[in-house]
């Protein structure tokens, strides 16, 4: 039925980058056969998947959304690709996405821009932006993402999903194409709080493969998201994280689910955390610091893509006319940032400082969650905006993270629920949490659904 709805409509939404349909049937009729011989089955033995364009799938193309990448087959599985296979769960296909997970709208991808089911001229934000559009547009039931500065979250609360970022460490990185390796978190990707914390539970949890793993049990994310009892929770909504820049429509939405936190027993309490305000300038000078660390192995040895290679041309001449045609405007611009901010003679005025900067954030969430047991805000600052309209303006386009990047630099968890919508496009809800912490998130996720 899946595989049906994606041929009826994704012409028109382009969630899809490759679709797995063979692979999908066989790994269904796999788990049908397992039914029927009296297998013992994981609750989500069966279920469709669509999967960011980003985890590695022996067998199956991975792009990364890049053209430096097209045509690459992975050797191995992602750590959550072999859960996920593991538990029966039916990969549908790969989804679209920002290059290398840079941006906020789907835009930057190098194949093709994806579209908000909802209103087809909106983005479906990014970068994992194919995966949100698949859950909105009834393509699949879960997906997978990642979110290094918002890129689950952001898409979530534009398509009207749920989206969670869990605690930096909770979920494996083997095999999750890089971006910025002391940021990266993927996380599931659902329309429900419980199917979510139900894809969590198999996706997370130790992994001896990733040296930034917790060896650490999960947390009960699907109790948590069974119960969404919050009685007596102290809720704390962050002053910095409102007011101007914010649409009236999504600060309305926001102020309605407090309410109804509140009538559910918790205690809404207002905290203020004065670094967020640096967050965002921190995050664009350590994001594209481990970009340009990272993109490096993309030298048109390893990988993909190889132009100029005539035989009389140098390695290095290879690498300069593979780079230059295979990455995109935004890989490059953040690749030369990054180059520049780790420059000796910049390296203690941008990198150092912004490091600096990350430690204030951390300790701003520290003394905030010693007033409140989770904090909470709008996951962005607007609904979603139109295609095109901040391609030219990469400041304006990185002010979608506003509200979602300081729980990646502090490496804490949380999750953007829908809470309504304002104007007909969808608003998301943002709940933060500590360090695995991440039922709380599914606490109070479930008690606004
Ligand atoms: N939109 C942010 C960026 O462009 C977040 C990306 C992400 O989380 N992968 O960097």
């Amino acid at each position: 039925a899946h595989l049906d709805q994606i041929a009826a409509v994704d012409d028109r939404i382009n969630a899809f980058l490759h679709v797995a349909a063979d692979r999908a049937l066989a790994t269904a009729d796999a788990v049908d056969a397992g039914r029927a011989a009296g297998e013992v089955l994981s609750p989500l033995a069966g279920v469709p998947l669509a999967m960011k364009d980003i985890f590695c799938t022996k067998g199956i193309p991975t792009t990364c959304g890049s053209r430096i990448l097209e045509g690459w087959v992975p050797p191995y599985d992602s750590t959550i690709t072999s859960r996920l296979a593991d538990a029966g769960v039916v990969v549908l296909g790969k989804t679209n996405m920002d290059e290398f997970a840079m941006g906020s709208s789907t835009e930057n991808s190098g194949f093709f821009v994806t579209h908000n089911p909802w209103d087809n001229t909106k983005i479906p934000g990014g970068s994992g932006g194919g995966s949100a559009a698949a859950l909105a547009s009834f393509e699949a039931p879960l997906a997978l993402g990642t979110d290094t500065g918002g890129s689950i979250r952001q898409p979530a609360s534009v398509t009207g999903t749920v989206g969670v970022k869990p605690t930096y460490g909770g979920t494996s990185r083997y095999g999750v194409v890089a971006m910025a390796s002391s940021l990266d978190t993927p996380g599931p990707c659902a329309r429900t709080v419980l199917d979510a914390a139900l894809l969590h539970q198999v996706i997370g949890g130790w992994d001896p493969m990733d040296s930034t793993s917790i060896n650490a049990p999960l947390p009960d994310v699907v109790g948590a998201a069974r119960s969404g009892d919050i009685s007596g929770m102290r809720v704390g909504v962050v002053t910095e994280l409102g007011g101007e820049g914010y649409a009236p429509g999504v600060e309305q939405r926001f102020a309605e689910a407090l309410e109804a936190l509140q009538r559910r027993g918790a205690e809404i309490v207002e905290v203020s955390c004065p670094s967020f305000d640096y967050a965002l300038a921190a995050y664009y000078l350590i994001m594209p610091s481990e970009v340009s660390s990272n993109l490096a192995r993309f030298d048109a040895m390893r990988y993909g893509l190889r132009v100029g290679d005539d035989g009389n041309a140098s390695a290095e001449e290879v690498m300069n006319l593979t780079r230059g045609a295979g990455f995109g405007a935004e890989a490059k611009r953040r690749i030369i940032i990054g180059t520049y901010a780790l420059s000796a003679g910049y390296y203690d005025a941008y990198y150092g400082s912004a490091q600096k900067v990350r430690t204030l954030i951390t300790q701003d969430f520290n003394a905030a969650f010693g007033a409140a047991d989770v904090l909470v805000s709008p996951t962005t600052p607007t609904t979603a905006f139109t295609i095109g309209e901040r391609v030219d303006d990469p400041l304006a386009m990185y002010k979608a993270d506003l509200c979602t990047i300081p729980s990646n630099l502090a490496g804490n968890c949380a999750i953007s629920v829908p809470c309504g919508l304002a104007d007909g496009l969808p608003v998301g809800f943002q709940v933060m949490a500590p360090a695995m912490a991440d039922d709380r998130l599914y606490r109070v996720g479930a008690a606004l659904e």
